[in-house]
């Protein structure tokens, strides 16, 4: 067995190495995945760019990565139902399970979770951006009949997507605003129009996005680089992370409707109009990552066709991490941005 294992390490903002990392041991319950494919997430983004995301910040070094897929390479004793060979998509997210959060059900709030690659917890959990990876087998799901690994591994932004329109309530019939059409704006897009909103409007400072996003069926994709006038609706979802974004949010938003917060703001305090909220009794309302039974849900909507194709613009060999990075960080050319870990065709249908 190998002792080390090729990673992407971030080390510092700006500081991104390709380099061995200690191979894990397995444990009993565990399960070893040859990572074929993952996806680079904004938060990645964050990390490198900046050390940190959101209130987080890099205090080590960290192998960055939670949007994960492969072949099941070894298995621990005591797990059951996933055999050497199979093609998995690994759920980044392991909830303690006993907290108060995880004990009314609200998972994804665990007081104690282990979340791969994130520096919320020190020392940090470290993450799947690595030739092999060791996780609980209760991470691994496995791969639907027909699906390839290139798509399968969009399960975890789009559980971020199903649990964002899950905290929206009804949407059902109901105008919806999305500020932020990046990957997570546009699966958002996707899951509303899955659940019959009633219209999708979009926004971004970026022309090439909007243009993907009235593929995928927006009515109304709007460059908001320029001042541009948005029309009144009952939801809307946050997904930029930027105060302009939240303030049109804000305006856009009927009285009685719900603005729901998903893309992470800069760290501190970001003004908000109050009165808004007091006067129309709208709601603002937080949604962070997903539960296990959504993320379950994201690779069924996957396995019965959920064309997330269009968001996929390449994928450069682990080798070529620097580039990648760079790539996925020019909104002009990239939404979803892949690596891959090995010879695993990440194209074939399983
Ligand atoms: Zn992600
Ligand atoms: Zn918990």
């Amino acid at each position: 067995m190998a002792t080390s294992v090729q990673a992407v390490v971030a080390h510092a903002a700006h500081d991104l190495r390709v380099e061995p990392v200690a191979a894990q041991a397995l444990g009993a319950r565990d399960v070893e995945v040859r990572v074929a494919v993952g996806g680079i997430c904004g938060s990645d983004l964050h990390y490198f760019h900046r050390g940190g995301v959101g209130d987080f910040t890099i205090r080590e070094p960290l192998v960055l990565g939670h949007e994960l897929a492969g072949i099941v390479a070894r298995v621990g004793d005591a797990v059951d139902g996933l055999a050497v060979g199979d093609a998995v998509v690994v759920d980044p997210s392991a909830p303690c399970g006993v907290c108060r959060q995880c004990r009314r059900g609200r998972r994804n709030l665990c007081l104690d979770v282990r979340f791969l690659g994130s520096a919320a917890r020190f020392p940090h959990a470290q993450g799947g951006f690595r030739e092999r990876l060791v996780v609980d087998g209760a991470q691994c799901v496995p791969v639907p009949p027909g699906l390839t690994l290139e798509r399968a591994v969009f399960a975890e932004p789009l559980s971020v997507a199903v649990h964002a329109v899950g905290r929206a309530g009804a949407i059902l019939g109901r105008d919806v605003l999305i500020t932020g059409a990046g990957p997570i704006g546009m699966l958002i897009l996707l899951v509303a129009l899955h659940a019959g909103a009633g219209s999708v409007t979009i926004t971004d400072i970026s022309e090439a996005p909007l243009r993907v996003a009235r593929r995928l069926g927006a009515q109304a994709a709007i460059n908001v680089s320029e001042p541009a006038a948005l029309p009144p609706v009952e939801i809307a979802f946050e997904a930029s992370g930027s105060e302009a974004a939240l303030e049109a949010c804000g305006e856009a938003v009927g009285p009685g409707g719900r603005i729901v917060l998903v893309g992470l703001l800069a760290p501190g305090l970001v003004p908000i109009a109050g009165n808004r909220m007091v006067t129309g009794e709208r709601e603002v309302v937080g949604s962070f990552r997903f539960t296990g039974e959504e993320f379950r849900a994201a690779v069924a909507m996957l396995g019965a066709g959920l064309d997330v194709g269009p968001l996929l613009s390449g994928r450069f060999p682990l080798a070529s991490s620097l580039d990648a990075f760079a790539a996925a960080g020019d909104r002009d050319r990239s939404l979803k941005v892949q690596l891959q870990f090995s010879d695993v065709d990440p194209a074939a249908a399983r």
